[in-house]
Formats: structure tokens, sequence, C-alpha cells
């Protein structure tokens, strides 16, 4: 009987599964999440097999042409992710399951062109492109079409092909390309004798007293030290003897060769002691018994995600620790997902410290190779524990009983390109569902969302309000003249607790009014001047995106808004205007403030630089440190920045947004908002949020040790509440009126949001193809089952320039606006389904 199975290309285009048969050689070979290559059309590509059929749907199927692996590579849990993940992005099924490949294992369609050798000789009708291929492959014979994309970089030269294709003039054939990677594979020898026959042997070895005969007398006994196979360089390394020695050795019968497959392991070089689990806090104890016991009950299928929700420092990565600990010995494995790698290597270390040898790490700077190693160590149940940022969630673990998102309301965890346009935490949400496995999400500001989320839907939510008081040894040295309300809080047993550190709002609006143009606060000033003495360090934070579009009064602290819908305007640098990201609404930036009539109105348009000066002029000795998406463009600045800043070499260091990630920093005492509330006139329905959160994480820099610290926000608007919420590190008040706020201009989670984005080099296209499709969509909504999808736009972006493309956006609202989109065509339109931001 003939087998059938359903396969998945993996290729870009919108394209549903097809049906194939087994060729006999094939047949027991292939199954669920295998790797095989099928013909579609006139092209071979790569595709993954979804199912096993004993039927075809269709009367005539083409056959699998071959398989490329072994061993499946996905898993039945990773094909449902997948497909969930295509269902709710609006993203081709190909493109969800290449998310789940190692680089270098996925091959890539092409197509492989020579010039016809029966082709005529007169070029006259070709045109100068076809001319420049022809010219091309007459030279360089055969190439794929890799090769003449290099040659021919930013020609559209696919045309022209055809041309020639269709003329005779040229011949093609499809092409898989081969992949990049290998396994590695290291020489190995072992001893072929046992230890006692090596004197005997002695005599074999060369010359008596030759320098020869004692190399090889030195690799055999080397080798008599060793249970195990040892790497041929490290046998040479270790006892002096040549590749030319160990040939002979080889030849005499006295070791074996043997070829082992090794992986390229990032970790390797890295020096991590193991540590021993601290003994818990109360706290500590009573979440992880919480966890551990909902994790244990054997009823999988109603188990729900449990939010831990713990202020910076309370303990939390220890509870992960721990819990993940637990899940190993139950011989299951476990993700741990952590914000950009580069900026938390601090927890990357400690997961190293706590499980040596069973962690992979995954992220961005691996090389092919390493990535390559670290997947198939995964799926061959090597590595225990991955660690990475959102791509991680994607590793072939093949039995995994918990999910950790750590400060899973950090934006990384959200992919904005390429597609699929996809968020990590809900996808772990849903991919712990469809395991039966636990997941944790943890935070210091839980996202709004899914905090109500949590809440309506009964999940565990456990807090752990504490502080722990770290570092006691690390700065003994420096504990001179701290401040009094700032002594730690005794705890039970060994551990004592910190308060948080107190928040003081600056009005800079009095500021002015009492003559202080500098950039900087008396208070802040005098802070600043207080750590400087004492040797200690301060961070100065500054939101970057938010202050340059920010236009606002000095005076008053007013901003200009829509007089259509009462939003914030946004200030576009290239062309001078004030614009409302809402309705399109247009005016000149006002002569003065229509609040209070003061002429002292503009955006503020302060960059780190600008700070980082200003620090300059008033402590001239200060040491300054710039953390930012310019200082941090080298490959390992931000490993070298922190270095710095940690080791003491720097009093003061200057940053944006980055600053916000788990630092923990024992000797800053002071943190300073240099503009507190910048980022919350942005036109964004997470404007607030963001801003809470960045201010709650930056402040949580301040005062990790017994040095105390303290925490400094300069705003203009010292009411909004935001701030004040901030200011007194109050969650659940800043929660309660946000949740009001959201339900009130019908934004998540009350609503659900698609946004539908074109780009074009060209003003006025972009704008009439933006104006015609949101007429598109009017009509789908109308004919869909959620006709009430509210439609806000066109409107051109918050970045309305990007790379000499003008950018337009369609903001659907409703109850499931994706649905209204999905089994469209919207071309070349980028979409994105409960996008994080609509800048
Ligand atoms: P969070 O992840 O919530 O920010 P961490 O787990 O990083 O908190 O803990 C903050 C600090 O307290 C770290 O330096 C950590 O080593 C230390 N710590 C955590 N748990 C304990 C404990 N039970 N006893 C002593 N120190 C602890
Ligand atoms: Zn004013
Ligand atoms: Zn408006």
């Amino acid at each position: 009987m003939t087998q059938f199975v359903e396969v998945a290309a993996l290729i870009p285009g919108r394209l549903n599964p097809l049906d194939y048969h087994l060729p006999a050689v094939l047949e027991g070979k292939v199954q669920a999440g295998s790797l095989v290559v099928v013909p579609l059309g006139g092209q071979r590509v790569q595709g993954v097999v979804l199912r096993c059929l004993n039927q075809s749907s269709v009367p005539e199927t083409r056959p699998v042409e071959s398989l490329v692996d072994d061993s499946p590579v996905l898993t039945g849990a990773q094909i449902e992710l997948a497909r969930w993940l295509s269902h709710e992005t609006l993203s081709p099924l190909g493109v969800c399951l290449d998310l789940m490949l190692p680089p270098g294992l996925a091959q890539t369609a092409d197509v492989l062109v020579r010039l016809n050798p029966a082709r005529s000789a007169e070029q006259e009708r070709l045109s100068p492109l076809q001319k420049r291929l022809v010219q091309l492959l007459s030279e360089r014979g055969e190439l794929r079409g890799r090769q003449i994309e290099a040659a021919f970089r930013r020609v559209n030269w696919k045309p022209a092909l055809q041309g020639l294709i269709r003329r005779g003039w040229v011949v093609s054939q499809p092409y898989l390309a081969q992949t990049g990677v290998r396994p590695r594979i290291e020489r190995m020898a072992r001893l072929a004798i046992a230890v006692e026959e090596i004197a005997q042997a002695e005599e074999l070895l060369g010359r008596a007293g030759s320098p020869a005969r004692e190399r090889r007398k030195k690799a055999l006994q080397f080798l008599a030290n060793e249970q195990q196979p040892v790497a041929v360089h490290w046998i040479t390394a270790a006892s002096g003897a040549s590749l030319e020695d160990l040939k002979k050795l080889e030849t005499l019968g006295l070791i074996a060769f043997q070829s082992v497959q090794t992986w390229r392991d990032p970790l390797a070089e890295l020096n991590i002691e193991a540590l021993p689990p601290p003994l818990l806090t109360n706290d500590q104890q009573r979440v992880l018994q919480t966890i551990l016991s909902d994790l244990s009950s054997p009823n999988n299928s109603n188990r729900k995600p449990i939010l831990l929700h713990g202020i910076t420092g309370s303990g939390k990565t220890e509870i992960y620790l721990q819990t993940v600990q637990h899940i190993l010995e139950q011989g299951k494995q476990a993700i741990v997902l952590v914000p950009e790698i580069a900026l938390t290597p601090q927890t990357i270390q400690r997961f190293q410290g706590r499980f040596p040898g069973r962690v992979g790490v995954i992220h961005s700077r691996l090389s092919a190779g390493e990535r390559y190693d670290t997947w198939q160590r995964a799926r061959a149940g090597l590595l225990r524990v991955i660690v990475g940022p959102r791509s991680a969630l994607f590793a072939p673990l093949p039995n995994i009983g918990l999910l950790v998102v750590d400060e899973f309301h950090d934006p990384s965890y959200y992919q904005s390109e390429p597609t699929p346009v996809y968020h990590a935490v809900r996808a772990a949400i849903r991919y712990a569902e469809i395991l039966g496995a636990g997941v944790i999400l943890g935070s210091a500001t839980p996202e709004i969302g899914l905090m109500y989320q949590a809440r309506r839907a009964g999940w565990r939510v456990l807090e752990m309000p504490q502080r722990i008081m770290a570092h006691r040894q690390a700065v003994q040295p420096f504990m001179t003249g701290g401040h009094s309300s700032l002594l730690p809080v005794e705890g039970e047993g060994e551990t004592a607790f910190l308060p948080l550190p107190p928040v003081e709002v600056v009005d800079m609006r009095q500021e002015l009014k009492a003559g202080n143009r500098s950039m900087f606060s008396r208070a802040l000033q005098r802070a600043l001047g207080e750590v400087l003495e004492r040797n200690q360090q301060a961070i100065l934070y500054l939101n970057r995106l938010g202050s340059a579009t920010y236009v606002f009064c000095r005076d008053c602290g007013a901003s200009v808004r829509c007089p259509r819908c009462d939003r914030s305007l946004t200030y576009h640098e290239s062309s001078h205007l004030l614009i409302c990201h809402t309705c399109n609404y247009r005016r000149q930036m006002p002569r003065t403030c229509p609040q209070c009539g003061s002429s002292h109105i503009r955006q503020f348009g302060a960059g780190t630089e600008k700070v980082e000066q200003e620090v300059h002029q008033h402590f001239p000795q200060a040491k300054v440190l710039r953390w930012d998406s310019q200082t941090t463009r080298r490959k390992g600045a931000h490993e070298a920045i922190l270095e710095t800043f940690a080791e003491g070499k720097a009093n003061i260091l200057v940053g944006t947004q980055i600053l916000a990630k788990g630092l923990d920093l024992p000797r800053v005492t002071l943190v300073g908002a240099v503009l507190a509330d910048a980022g919350l006139n942005l036109d964004d329905f997470r404007a607030a949020e963001r801003t809470f959160q960045l201010l709650m994480q930056v402040a949580g820099r301040a005062g990790r040790s017994p040095l105390g610290g303290r925490v400094i926000l300069q705003t203009f608007q010292p009411e909004h509440y935001a701030i004040q919420a901030a200011s007194r590190h109050d969650y659940a008040g800043f929660y309660q009126y946000e949740i009001e706020q959201r339900r009130k201009m019908g934004y998540p989670p009350f609503a659900r949001l698609v946004r539908m984005e074109y780009r074009h080099s060209n003003a006025k296209v972009a704008e009439t193809t933006a104006q015609e499709m949101a007429q598109r969509v009017a009509d789908w909504i109308m004919l869909s089952s959620y006709p009430q999808t509210e439609i806000i736009g066109p409107v051109p972006c918050f970045f309305a320039k990007e790379g000499g493309q003008y950018r337009w956006q369609i903001i659907l609202r409703g109850m499931d606006p994706a649905s209204v989109l999905r089994g469209k065509d919207w071309g070349d339109w980028r979409v994105e389904v409960d996008p994080y931001s609509l800048l």
C-alpha cells in the first residue's frame, strides 16, 4: 500500500500544505516532523512532513524526492505550535515552521543556469542587461541564482533572465543549495593495549634514548591515565608527541584512532564555578512550594500559567533556578527566556553555575556552526536547560516540563520583523498548553494586559514584595555616610531585606521659575555631588525616543494636543509639522503655549551626549560612561561598558532604555531620570505603561546593597498618574488606573488590534495606496462576522519616513480584527496582529 504524507513547503508564500506519496525507498523512514525535499511546480523545495496519511485527498500525487535528515527535525508539539502561530499571526505556515529549524539545516531552492550551446549567435535583439547576463555566463560558466544576485546587486535581473530562457539563449534547472553548516568531527585516540603492556612495547618505540622514543612513550603514558578517548590535539599538546608519532603508534597497534562528533560550545571557554543554592527567604519558600505543588499535580490538561510578580531584587531568579532543578530531577527539560542576552550576562551565569554542563545558551552572536550544534544537542536531549531570547522558545527539546519567561513585560519578546510577527510570551503560554508543561511568567512590572487576563482566567498570581539585601561583602569598603533611612530591615535568619529606594519627584517648571536653566535640577546636582564625594556611582536615564518628538511648554508643562482627538501631537523633524497619529490632523509649531501664553514652547530634543556634556560642565572631575545605541554598535560593547562600570572605573553611567534591564550593580546609590515624562507623550496606547515600567526598572537599579540608594525623577508633569505611581513603587495603583483608561479608550485588553503598514518611496503613491486599502478593508469588514470592527486611519506612521520610504498605516480595532483579514490578499502590506506599539 502506498504511503502518503502531507508536506508544508518551507517557502515564504501563502501556500496550503500538499499531499505527496513516498517512493518505496523512503517507506518507513519518513515520519511527522521529517525534513524532506519535494517537487513544487518547476522547483525542488524543502518541506516538513506534517503527518502521514493512508490516503491522499487528491487523485494524483507527486513523490517525495529525498529525506534530508534521518531523525525528525520537529516534534509533534512544535508542529502544533507552528500551526497555531500561523493561524494567529496570519503568516504562512512555512515561515512559522522555519522559525524552529536551525540555520544551515534548511536548504533553499535556487536555479542553476548556463548558456545554451545551441543558442543563436546574433545579439542584436537582446537588451543591454541581457547582454551583460550572457557576458557573465560566458565568462564564468554555470551559475546559481545566488551568484548572479551577487554579481548584479540592486538590479532587477530576473525578468531579463526569463526572457533569455524563453528565447533559448539560456537553459535553467532547479537546484537545491547545500547546507553550509556541518557537524564538527574531531579526531580522537585511545590506548589499544592494556596499561600493563606499555612497558613491553617500549622496545618498538624507536632507538633507545632517542627523543622520538621518549615522545611516543609520553603519549602512551598520557593515554594510560585516561578512561575515555582523548582529542588528538590534546594528546600532542600534553605529551609533546607529534601527529607523526601518533600515526606510528597506531601502525604499531598500540593506540587506535576514532572520529567523534563534537560540539561547538559557546560556553566552553567561560569559567563558571558551580554555586550551591542559598537558603530561601520565607517569601521564596512560599512561592516555590506553590509552584512545585502546581507542577506536580497530575492534571496536565488544565494547568494554568503562573504569574510571578516580584519587585526587582526580590529573588525571582532563585525561584526559576529551583523550579528548573525540580523539573530536571523528573527527567524533563526546561526553556528559560530572558530579555536580550547581551544585557543579561548575570542571569546566564547563574544558570550555568547551578547546572554546569547542562545549559545551552542561544543568542544572536552565535556562529551558524555553534547554533547548529546547540540545536542538535538540544534535540538529542544532551542539553537539559536552554537559556536565550525569544527564539530559544523554539529549541527542539524532546521532553519539556517547564517554560520560564523572565521580565515578561520586556518589548524584546515581541518580534516585529521579519515575519512571522509574533509575541513570544503568548506563544510560550500556548506552547505550555500543548505540552502540558508549566509556564512561569515573572516580572517586577507585569504587562497590564496579561495581568488582567491572569485575574480573569484565575491564573495563579504570586507576589514577592520584599527586596533581598545582597552584596554585603562587596560594598564594605564604601560604607561611609549612608542615608539613615536606608538601613536594612532585619529579616529572618541569614537574609536581610532592604526597603525600595525613596523616590523624589522634582517639578522642572519650578526649576525654570527659580532661574535654573540647566538640564539638572538643583536636587539632582546636589545628589550627584554627594555620590562623587563618597566615591559611589550614579545612573542617569534618558528616554531618547520620547524626548526628541515631545513638544511642550516649559512654563506650564502642557503639551500640544489634537483639537479633534485630544491626543498629543508628534513633532516631525522632516516637515517641522505637528501631526496627530489618530486622525492625521496637522499644524505648524505654535509660537505660544495654547494653555498659558508662554513663549517657552519647544521640543525637548536632548540626547545622551548632551547629558554627558552637562555632567562635565557641573563636575569636571567625574568619569562618565555613555551606554546607548551609538556606543554599543561594536560587538562586545555592552559587556565592555558594563564591566568598566561594575569595576568602578567610572562614576556616572548615562544611558537610554538599555539601562532598564536587570543590572545588579551594588555601588549605584543614585538614579536620576533626566526627563521622566518623555515617553508619556508618545501617541501610543502603551505610552503610560511603558513609561511606568521603565521608571520602575531604572529606579530598581539603585539601592541594591547596604549602601542604600535614592531616585530622582525630573518631570514637567509631576501630577501624571504614571509618574506618581512610579514614585511610590505602586504597581497596584498604576494597574487600577491604567486598566480603567484602557477600558474607556477601548484599547487592549478590551479590544484587539491589527496594524497594517505600507511603504513606498513616493509619498503620493504611499498615501493613495493607503486610502485604497482602507476602502477595501472597509468592504471586508462589512462582509465579515465582526462588522463592528473599526478602522483607524489611514495615517502616516510615527516614524513617517524610514530609509527613504514613506510609511502609512491602518489600524483595525475590535473583538477579532484578524478574522477580517484571514484568507484575504493584502499584497505587500505588512500585517501585525496584536501589535506591541502603534508607532
Ligand atoms: P530578581 O530576579 O527578583 O531581580 P534575584 O534573584 O536577582 O532577584 O536576587 C537579587 C539578589 O539577591 C541577588 O544578588 C541574589 O543572589 C540574592 N539572593 C536571592 N535569593 C537569595 C537568598 N535566598 N538568600 C540570599 N541572597 C539571595
Ligand atoms: Zn504653557
Ligand atoms: Zn486627531
